[in-house]
């Protein structure tokens, strides 16, 4: 028999979201209006405990209403990490504000030490506003991402935040159900801790609604805002009186319906993504030169993305694993190239980002779908063991 294709991260939809699609369908409500758009809301809200909800497009349009309603223009700058997906960061150039690029550490997620060391260094603080020296900015706010489902360092980064009177916005697209389980912010879910936070239901996350996101907060006028914002800015619906520039960024009923049914699932998809990944996990460290990098301790993390971590006494390097793991059916993707690289970003700041150089020529993501079967996953690790030079 030949070998099956291994995707890298595809959607599960086993549950009932032909049911609730099909009734959005059968009773017509299948745009921003009806019952499942607001249902969808709540229910998200309320699973990661926080006082509320506002759909969106998807995280990208998200992330672009969350740094409008935190106050951020033109004029300003935003500390955004550099080892991470794009459209964390295009946002901030859709306002007109400047990114600052910042490191990673060794969890992938910003390093709050050199956050620090920047703002100390590199800024002054006068009347409550963190002027960056160079370019006499005002840094509003800070972008925090929680990469592949870990958590970053929210206590460093709220400390620091408090201090410097920073807003902080949790680009949380990729951890939706992780949790703190113990210190300051215990039980408190990723995109619940800074002033606001976006998950995504992307095609690739660990629950879709096809194209889709979240907003999520605890501040009733920021969600309030961000409403107001993701819906044409209507001050009065009947006689089309609007009051600023709004967006077209609210969910459709459809997607909504999709994500209610996804949510349904979405602990179980946890469940096996952490069987997949403690498998791999084993399996993977008894490889010399190979392992799959650690979520953090004190928190429950989603486990979307597992990261391969490649050292240079493995026979391949990160190039030719994922040529090789090609040969073998198996989706492989290196991680993001980083931002501060790419073409629109050439001529902005960015802050000692040497770690994220570094793990972006050792990290590769290897097949970790929710419906990945545990023979894929042990073919996968066959391959590992028996790497061919190409
Ligand atoms: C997926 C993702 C986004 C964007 O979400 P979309 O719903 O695809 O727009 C933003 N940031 C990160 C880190 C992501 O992984």
């Amino acid at each position: 028999m030949s070998q099956k294709f291994i995707p890298l991260s595809v959607p599960n939809l086993k549950g009932k979201e032909l049911e609730y699609v099909t009734h959005a369908v059968e009773t017509e409500w299948v745009s921003t209006g009806g019952p499942y758009v607001s249902e969808f809301e709540e229910k998200i809200a309320a699973y990661a405990k926080c006082k509320g909800a506002v759909s969106c497009q998807n995280g990208t349009a998200g992330l672009h209403i969350a740094l409008e309603v935190c106050g951020v223009t033109r004029d300003d700058e935003v500390i955004v990490p550099t080892l991470t997906f794009i459209a964390a960061v295009n946002p901030v150039k859709y306002i007109g504000a400047e990114p600052i690029f910042m490191d990673c550490d060794d969890s992938l997620t910003m390093s709050v030490e050199k956050l620090k060391a920047f703002c100390e260094m590199n800024c002054s603080f006068t009347d409550g506003k963190l002027i960056h020296n160079l370019t006499n900015k005002h840094i509003k706010a800070l972008l925090v991402v929680h990469v592949f489902g870990n958590m970053a360092d929210m206590e460093g980064i709220i400390e620091v935040a408090n201090q410097y009177n920073l807003k902080v916005i949790e680009d949380a697209t990729e951890a939706i159900g992780t949790y703190y389980l113990e210190g300051k912010y215990k039980g408190k879910h990723a995109g619940t801790i800074g002033n606001i936070g976006v998950y995504s239901f992307n095609g690739n996350k660990i629950i879709t609604t096809g194209g889709g996101g979240m907003i999520v907060s605890n501040d009733e006028a920021l969600l309030e805002k961000a409403k107001h914002l993701t819906t044409q800015a209507k001050s009065n619906e009947l006689y089309y009186t609007h009051d600023e520039i709004g967006y077209n960024y609210r969910m459709t009923n459809l997607q909504a319906a999709l994500g209610l049914a996804q949510l349904e699932q979405l602990e179980d998809f946890i469940n096996i993504k952490k069987v997949n990944y403690d498998f791999y996990k084993n399996e993977i460290k008894e490889i010399a030169g190979l392992k799959i990098l650690d979520f953090k301790e004190n928190i429950r993390p989603n486990y979307w993305f597992y990261a391969l971590y490649v050292e240079s006494e493995y026979a391949l390097n990160r190039d030719q694993i994922i040529k090789f793991l090609a040969t073998k059916k198996v989706q492989a993707r290196p991680i993001w190239g980083l931002i501060s690289d790419q073409k629109p970003y050439e001529g902005s700041q960015s802050y000692k980002i040497e770690k994220a150089r570094w793990y972006l020529q050792k990290i590769v993501n290897i097949p970790c779908s929710s419906n990945l079967a545990r023979e894929d996953a042990a073919y996968v690790i066959e391959c590992l063991k028996r790497p061919e030079v190409m």
